[in-house]
């Protein structure tokens, strides 16, 4: 780790009018997921990422997806080296936004962090449950930027032969541009071009599906519902378009018009005690 390997040496020496440098160095990439560090959308992503700068791998060692933000604060955490082609790879036995914190702690700071490629979409509410975006959301937390990637898998792995290009288009475009700080990013399997998109915030898709084990007994699935509806220029919407969507996210939830509309209904001037409550408090 630090050294000038023969990698980074041939990436110095070979032009490559992709690559970025920061400061004079190759940007700092790291590289995480939900799905674990095995799922070869990882590695698809991992491959990518390398024509931009310098590339470590921070995967958990077990699928984290639906995970969620989770932090693990109550015993402490194991990384280990763990060989993914080339690249410089760590497994760890947290969650998606573990990978995160010790990633950019091991490396002394990072320039971006990438999630993905999730098998799955992160489209519209999914976001909140998910072990993809809360390794970008982690990246932006910590001052840095996140971008997460998600396509859908049916039966079939998906072809990430067919997504290259296009995921090589959407890290050109995100990565070099840092204003954009945190950004969730949906391939159709099929694409046929990019477009900007909110987030669908109409329709939740949980559900809960009732089943039977061999012996009888209830059991529930959390699952999805398939939404037949899409408001134009929602993530849900582009990628049934076949487009990409890039959905730039900020961290402040803060509902300011109902804050503001709260402020005007309810004023509640500072400091001014509540009665019955001990003065002295
Ligand atoms: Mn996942």
């Amino acid at each position: 780790m630090g050294a000038l390997d023969i990698r980074t040496l041939r990436a110095r020496l070979l032009p490559n009018p992709l690559r970025i440098l920061v400061n004079g160095v190759p940007m700092r990439i790291l590289v995480a997921n939900d799905d674990g560090i095995y799922s070869p959308g990882l590695r698809a992503l991992a491959r990518a990422a390398r024509q931009f700068g310098d590339v470590r791998i921070f995967a958990p060692d077990v699928e984290q997806s639906s995970m969620g933000h989770a932090i693990t604060h109550a015993r402490p955490l194991r990384v280990r080296r763990t060989p993914i082609d080339d690249f410089d790879a760590y497994r760890v036995n947290g969650t998606p936004a573990d990978c995160v914190a010790l990633g950019i702690d091991a490396w002394g700071g990072v320039d971006v962090v990438l999630s993905g490629i999730n098998l799955g979409y992160n489209l519209g509410n999914s976001i909140w449950h998910s072990g993809t975006l809360a390794a970008a959301k982690q990246a932006t937390l910590l001052g840095t930027r996140g971008i997460a990637l998600s396509t859908p898998t049916g039966g079939d792995e998906p072809d990430f032969g067919r997504l290259d290009p296009y995921v090589t288009q959407v890290l050109s475009a995100l990565i070099p541009d840092t204003a954009l700080r945190l950004v969730n990013v949906n391939l159709p399997p099929q694409p046929t071009g990019l477009c900007w998109a909110r987030q669908a915030v109409r329709h939740y898709d949980g559900r809960v599906v009732p089943d039977e084990d061999p012996m009888g007994r209830k059991m529930y699935w959390i699952s999805v519902r398939p939404v037949e509806e899409v408001e134009e220029e929602t993530d849900l919407w582009a990628v049934r378009h076949g487009r990409v969507a890039l959905t730039p996210l900020r961290l402040d939830l803060t509902d300011h018009e109902a804050l503001s509309g709260a402020r005007m209904r309810m004023p509640m001037p500072n400091g001014q005690p509540i009665e019955g409550a001990p003065a002295d408090a």
